[in-house]
């Protein structure tokens, strides 16, 4: 869908469009939903409403106590980051699961289990 460009501008300073894109969070699909996509570095912005909806749904999942924070360390000339034991359990991922990594923005990267 081609969207038509609004005045707002991204954090990249790249200008937003309207259009629809398919919205998950932790795993959890809400569909294809109406978002502000910036035309340079890609962020998607949802809609405060959207927002609520989502944090709502996942605070009754009690997905959000699953959020952390952790240090990256490194191994060679890998960087490193550990998985802690409440999201691999989750996750059911074990030692030497197989997974793909990509970045999905400029902050952020996405692990997905194979
Ligand atoms: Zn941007």
């Amino acid at each position: 869908m081609k969207g038509k460009l609004l005045s707002l501008t991204c954090s990249c300073g790249g200008k937003m469009k309207k259009a629809f894109v398919p919205v998950e969070f932790f795993g959890i699909d809400f569909g294809v939903r109406e978002a502000e996509v910036c035309t340079k570095c890609n962020a998607e912005y949802l809609d405060e409403k959207l927002m609520e909806k989502i944090e709502k749904e996942i605070k009754k999942k009690g997905l959000f106590g699953l959020e952390s924070k952790v240090k990256v360390t490194k191994s060679g000339n890998s960087l490193v980051i550990r998985i802690p034991p409440e999201i691999a359990k989750f996750t059911g991922l074990k030692y030497e699961s197989l997974l793909r990594i990509f970045p999905v923005g400029k902050k952020r990267i996405e692990i997905e289990a194979l």
